[in-house]
């Protein structure tokens, strides 16, 4: 699996994830096989969070990880109800508990909320400083709240937000000022929400068939890959099924042209900038 430097950790990372929201509700042993499967093809960037599930999540990762730490770049994330100074770090004890593990590669703060940032931020460097976190970073967060985060603690580590091929909101403003900062940024529900972007039965779906048809790969294969053309870009699609994690994997390898990626502008635009970034 093709890694990249992950922001400002400077870690190498898989460019291709794993996530794990709802992964809960999924049959345990199909949602554990599927995590492992996806270690074994490299797929060792795991994102969870205490929201998920009420830690029932970081609880299924714990056991999908158990014996193989040190292969996997292990992500959660505090709710925002829970960041300020002193909660920030009881929240990230109970993730390390629910996790099975005494670190994390990296921390995030899922969105912005309440607590000031100074709270959020100085939390995180105490656990840092302890070594209960590797690196920090943030999610939804449009580029004033990143000028604000990195003015307080300096650059966050990633921005997780949400991307996908019927949502480029983030490549207006956000993608660009991650890029020129060193802040690796995290795609989100990478596959999007609407089966339609592949069945066929728009016109945009058939542009991605055409393409997928021509690298002998599929239509979510061609979507995950485009979104990785940018350096600083990873996804993180959730799978519960071994036959998704492979076919997700294997989109890592395809190799797209620029008339590929032409064509797949043509097919989704980016729309106009929003005024405020979408969330999943
Ligand atoms: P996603 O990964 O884009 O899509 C997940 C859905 O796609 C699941 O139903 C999965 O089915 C299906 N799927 C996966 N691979 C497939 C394939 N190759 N073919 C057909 N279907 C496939 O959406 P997401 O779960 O919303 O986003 C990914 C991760 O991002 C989350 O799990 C979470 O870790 C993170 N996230 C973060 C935020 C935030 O605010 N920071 C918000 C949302 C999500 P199966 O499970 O049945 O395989």
């Amino acid at each position: 699996m093709q890694q990249r430097s992950f922001g400002t950790t400077q870690r190498a990372v898989a460019v291709m994830g794993q996530g794990t929201w709802q992964i809960e509700k999924d049959r345990k042993a199909d949602a554990i096989a599927a995590l492992r499967a996806g270690l074994d093809l490299g797929l060792t960037h795991i994102d969870t969070a205490e929201m998920y599930g009420d830690g029932a999540s970081e609880r299924l990762v714990a056991e999908a990880i158990s014996g193989r730490r040190d292969d996997v770049f292990l992500v959660s994330k505090v709710l925002p109800s829970n960041a300020s100074a002193r909660r920030t770090i009881s929240a990230c004890e109970q993730s390390l508990r629910n996790l099975g593990t005494d670190r994390l590669d990296c921390y995030l703060l899922h969105w912005r909320g309440r607590y000031p940032l100074a709270e959020t931020v100085a939390a995180f460097g105490s656990l840092q400083r302890d070594g209960k976190i590797l690196s920090w970073g943030v999610s939804n967060f449009d580029v004033d709240d990143l000028e604000e985060v990195t003015a307080i603690g300096g650059p966050p580590a990633c921005n997780q937000v949400l991307y996908h091929l019927g949502e480029r909101a983030i490549e207006h403003a956000v993608l660009p000022w991650c890029e020129s900062h060193g802040v690796a940024l995290v795609a989100y529900t990478p596959l999007g929400k609407s089966a339609a972007m592949y069945d066929g039965t728009s016109a945009g779906s058939r542009a991605l068939q055409q393409i997928a048809a021509r690298h002998g790969a599929t239509p979510r294969q061609v979507a995950l890959r485009f979104l990785l053309r940018h350096p600083g870009v990873f996804v993180i699609p959730k799978a519960a099924s071994i036959a998704h994690v492979r076919e997700n994997a294997a989109a890592a390898d395809v190799a797209l042209t620029d008339a590929d990626c032409a064509a797949i502008d043509a097919a989704f635009g980016r729309g106009a900038e929003p005024h405020s970034l979408p969330m999943g």
